[in-house]
């Protein structure tokens, strides 16, 4: 198992997040019921719950790095669920932007392929562009 370490750039990090999200992460207590709730979970590298704690602990690029964030659709289920008031849905959405601040494309226009374009319809792409991109 991977030793934990909870470095100075690791805690700049999660307050980022928690800038950014207006959310405090540290009220979290497992309970996993956004993640219950969650339609995508399924899909999820990292489920929900299991973000919190990471992000609790410093792990934020073990999150961020993850499918998780982009994999959200921004439903509100979990945040609806929250018996602690977290939106986890803010929580996802910081992720998002801190990693799309480096530049960083989830999604790439020059990258979908011929077949895609053909029968996705342009809803899907206005709205993956919007929160996919830089
Ligand atoms: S907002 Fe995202 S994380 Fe929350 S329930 Fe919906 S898909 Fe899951
Ligand atoms: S529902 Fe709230 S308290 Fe429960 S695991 Fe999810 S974030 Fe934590």
């Amino acid at each position: 198992m991977s030793e934990l370490k909870v470095t100075e750039s690791n805690l700049e990090k999660v307050d980022e997040v928690i800038r950014i999200s207006g959310q405090n992460i540290y009220s979290c207590y497992q309970c996993g019921k956004c993640t219950s709730g969650c339609p995508s979970a399924g899909l999820m590298d990292i489920v929900p719950s299991q973000a919190m704690k990471f992000l609790q602990l410093g792990e934020v690029e073990k999150v961020s790095e993850s499918n998780t964030p982009w994999v959200c659709l921004s439903c509100f289920i979990c945040s609806v669920r929250c018996p602690k008031g977290i939106d986890i849905a803010a929580i996802m959405e910081a992720l998002r932007l801190m990693k799309l601040r480096t530049n960083f494309d989830y999604v790439h226009p020059n990258k979908i392929q011929e077949e895609e374009r053909e029968i996705l319809p342009p809803i899907a792409f206005v709205s993956a562009f919007r929160k996919m991109t830089p």
